[in-house]
């Protein structure tokens, strides 16, 4: 068995968690400070704890819940790092970097169980759950990768597999991103994407006023339960009423709703007519995302002039829409691309 994580812990349940073991509550504060603040993993550096105090951390609890397997550089400075568990699963992180802001999307389960048909991810299947550990040591992995070239501003929820099927985990490493000991991001810069679990909707947004991304893609219930297979258990209008009816859904915390473009599937005019009113209601931003191909789908994206078309109509319904270009599509780092399984990083 593993010995337990001290990252799995937020800094409220590793005070308890301290004091239960009659150690200092305040002692988390200080080893969060090294772990998360530092970025220190070696418990032997924390010289601000008794020499006691190190030795009984280090006698009970591990540090480091991922190591570096590979990192891959795109053309546009986008970052993909393979990283390996402690019990050998692995996953992706992908850091993509603007002018303004660095954000790293991070991954949430080893594969994802929803099977949605044009993502390669579902592809994999479905492994286990990661911890609140291995969620937010991505961020630590991605800095030490970065090494002070840059700063992890942003974090999306937007790696492998579904938040929302993870949501104790989810809440504990959003716990500690916004934490000012811990990661000490404002809550608005830490966005979590789900295709719309909806029982779970309300818990994730009580945690702290993060944004809420989700995964539309259809017009249709049809097409949706295709695309979606969760679809045919969470319908587009329960989706959509529930979305309605959240409190913390407003205009200053709009949806953002991202809508993958695929040929001859969810692209005809027809579709960008119906989004404007099924959308009615809800304060939100729709992104709209061409389908990044890959082997595992027959899908791809529309001609550019029908992508443009499909633009046009939905600006000019009022919604407010925009087109995300992908980013470091050279190092199969884009939306949905992410799926290492053995034998594929050579073809990469
Ligand atoms: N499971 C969550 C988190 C993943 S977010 C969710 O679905 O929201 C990743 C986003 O990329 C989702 O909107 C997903 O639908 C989208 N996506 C998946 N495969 C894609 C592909 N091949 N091309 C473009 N976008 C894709």
């Amino acid at each position: 068995m593993a010995r337990p994580l001290l990252k799995d812990h937020s800094i409220e349940s590793l005070r308890e968690r301290f004091a239960h073991d009659g150690l200092p509550a305040y002692r988390a504060e200080q080893v969060a400070g090294w772990l998360y603040g530092r970025g220190v993993d070696d418990l032997d550096a924390m010289t601000n704890l008794s020499l006691d105090l190190r030795q009984h951390l280090a006698a009970g609890w591990d540090t480091r819940a991922l190591e570096i397997e590979t990192v891959q550089r795109s053309v546009d400075g986008t970052v993909k790092a393979a990283l390996c568990t402690r019990d050998g699963a692995r996953i992706e992180s992908v850091m993509i970097p603007e002018e303004e802001r660095s954000t790293l999307c991070v991954s949430s389960q080893v594969g994802c169980p929803l099977e949605c048909s044009f993502c390669a991810t579902g592809a994999l299947g479905f492994t286990r759950n990661l911890t609140a550990g291995e969620i937010v040591d991505q961020l630590c992995r991605m800095n030490e990768i970065l090494d002070g070239e840059r700063t992890i501003t942003n974090v999306v929820f937007m790696g492998m597999g579904e938040p929302l099927l993870n949501l104790p985990a989810v809440l504990e490493a959003i716990r500690l991103l916004i934490h000012p000991k811990a990661f000490g991001m404002a809550p608005r810069r830490v966005t979590v994407s789900t295709v719309g679990v909806l029982p779970q909707l309300e818990p994730l947004l009580a945690v702290a006023p993060i944004n809420l991304a989700v995964s539309l893609h259809a017009t249709t219930d049809a097409v949706r339960d295709e695309l979606v297979p969760l679809n045919r258990r969470f319908k587009l209008v329960e989706l959509l009423d529930t979305l309605r009816s959240l409190e913390s859904v407003n205009p200053r915390r709009p949806v953002f709703f991202e809508y993958t473009l695929i040929e001859g599937v969810n692209d005809s005019i027809e579709d960008a007519r119906r989004l404007a009113p099924l959308l009615r209601g809800i304060p939100s931003k729709l992104n709209l995302i061409p389908m990044n191909p890959h082997p595992d789908a027959p899908y791809r994206a529309p001609p550019e002039p029908v992508i443009d078309r499909f633009l046009r109509e939905v600006a000019g319904s009022g919604l407010r829409v925009t087109l995300r270009r992908s980013r470091g599509p050279d190092i199969q780092a884009a939306c949905g691309q992410l799926a290492l399984r053995p034998g594929r990083e050579a073809a990469v």
